[in-house]
């Protein structure tokens, strides 16, 4: 319903918020479906995409948000980066105009088979794993999503059959029609509660809007192991058939460990490995692994198309990438690891002893779950942030040693220097990183040079 509206809609025409990735993506598709296309980005375009806005003569504009040439749209695609707070977004609210993501209007244009996954760590694991998984088997499938090219202009340049897409939970905010056949849900643990009103209620119903739109003829994958998870689904009705992964307990349809090996049950079609083949290790990979697995037997690859991506698989650049070994002493590059629950798989899936990094902006963190961590097997920390009383309050009385630092280049030596040989020296923030850093990837990218340059 259109109501206070002063501006009259063209019914063709859509405006598109935020020119990255998706936004840059959602504009070639848009064109190429017809309508009349702007982009606005209240920031400043990344040259590469003002070129192939200008190469396709889609009209566009930085610096601001034009209400005169964005609320006359009949449709916004709003990059998930933009919160519902920004007065634009407001205006088109009030004005009634449909407000979706990059993901929702792509999937419009698609019959490929879509599976998608989210959670609060581990997805671009479990994406990249599952898809390599599906090339391994033959199969035509595009990866995507948070990952590599925005699913919208795989739509518009691309025929794929299956697509395997990694969405963030903001991604998920703004879907409503989309229905993966496949929908894998991780975990869910606290994350960027800022942008839920500090509700985890909130969070945990935005990373289940991944199911909103599947039917029966769908397949919901969960953990079982996941108090929220399970919280979630004992109060609420999921249309999907279901499967889930458990490392604690059998689990009738889905995946479970049994003397160490991985079993996969799924109408009545089985796989089973060991535990000690994986090609990524650590508790938190077995999980990965099932999800892959299960995914994998749902859609019929092949065994040996599966067992070969699980034994196989590498682990991705910043996720407890082993560096070098110096004098004896291992450094690891986790710079992803953004919050607690990733850094205590981190923690847990590393031998001691550990010189820990860690640090960052903190996101309304609970380090309650490392301190016994912490406790068996840190003897120094690393403070990196601009404000490290939250970690001073939580350690000070775990680690033998709490250093501040201000810089990857400073923290590098201060680790190195307290370190012994046979120590591992962990990079695993547990926080955000743009206090000192553009973002997690370049945190990452300093940490190996520093370590090569010492
Ligand atoms: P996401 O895309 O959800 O951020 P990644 O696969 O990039 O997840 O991994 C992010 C961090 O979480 C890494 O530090 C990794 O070691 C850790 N991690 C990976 N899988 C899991 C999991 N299933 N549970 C907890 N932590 C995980």
């Amino acid at each position: 319903m259109k109501t206070n509206k002063n501006i009259s809609t063209n019914n063709n025409r859509i405006a598109i918020l935020g020119a990255g990735e998706s936004g840059v993506g959602a504009a070639i598709l848009a064109q190429q479906k017809g309508f009349e296309v702007f982009v606005s980005d209240f920031g400043k375009v990344a040259d590469k995409y003002a070129l192939v806005l200008n190469e396709n003569k889609i009209a566009w504009e930085e610096g601001k948000h034009s209400e005169s040439e964005i609320l006359n749209a009949v449709e916004i695609i709003k990059s998930p980066g933009i919160p519902d707070t920004v007065s634009i977004i407001k205006k088109a609210v009030e004005n009634g105009i449909s407000i979706v993501n990059e993901i929702e209007f792509a999937s419009r244009y698609t019959d490929a088979f879509i599976v998608a996954v989210t959670g609060s760590n581990g997805k671009t694991t479990v994406t990249s794993w599952i898809y390599d998984a599906f090339v391994k088997d033959g199969r035509n499938a595009g990866l995507g999503g948070n990952i590599g090219k925005s699913f919208a202009l795989q739509v518009a340049q691309e025929n794929y059959d299956y697509y395997v897409l990694e969405l963030s939970s903001f991604q998920l905010d703004n879907c409503y029609q989309f229905r993966p056949n496949i929908a894998v849900l991780v975990n869910i643990s606290p994350d960027h509660l800022d942008r839920y009103n500090y509700k985890y209620e909130n969070y945990i119903a935005s990373k289940f809007r991944i199911t909103q739109a599947q039917t029966a003829d769908d397949l919901f994958v969960y953990c079982a192991d996941d108090e929220a998870t399970l919280n979630y689904l004992a109060e609420n009705k999921i249309q999907a058939k279901t499967a889930a992964f458990s490392i604690k307990n059998k689990v009738e349809q889905g995946a479970y460990l049994e003397n160490e090996e991985i079993k996969i049950n799924l109408n009545n079609k089985t796989f089973n490995m060991s535990i000690h083949k994986l090609g990524l290790v650590g508790q938190h990979n077995i999980y990965n692994s099932m999800a892959q697995a299960i995914v994998g037997k749902a859609t019929d690859l092949k065994k040996d198309a599966i067992r070969e991506s699980l034994q196989n698989f590498k682990n991705l650049e910043h996720r407890m990438e082993k560096v070098l070994k110096v004098g004896g002493i291992q450094f690891i590059n986790d710079s992803k690891a953004t919050n607690v629950n990733s850094t205590w798989y981190a923690l847990e899936s590393t031998q001691a002893s550990l010189v820990w990094i860690a640090g960052g902006v903190d996101k309304g963190n609970d380090y309650d779950a490392l301190k016994h961590l912490v406790d068996q097997k840190v003897h120094t920390i690393i403070c990196l942030g601009k404000d490290n009383r939250n970690l001073h309050k939580a350690f000070g009385t775990c680690a033998d040693l709490m250093i501040n630092v201000q810089s990857m280049d400073e923290a590098v030596k201060v680790a190195h220097h307290f370190a012994n040989k046979g120590d591992s020296i962990l990079l695993s923030p547990a926080c955000a990183s743009f206090d000192l850093f553009e973002n997690y990837e370049d945190r990452g990218r300093q940490f190996k040079k520093a370590v090569k340059n010492l």
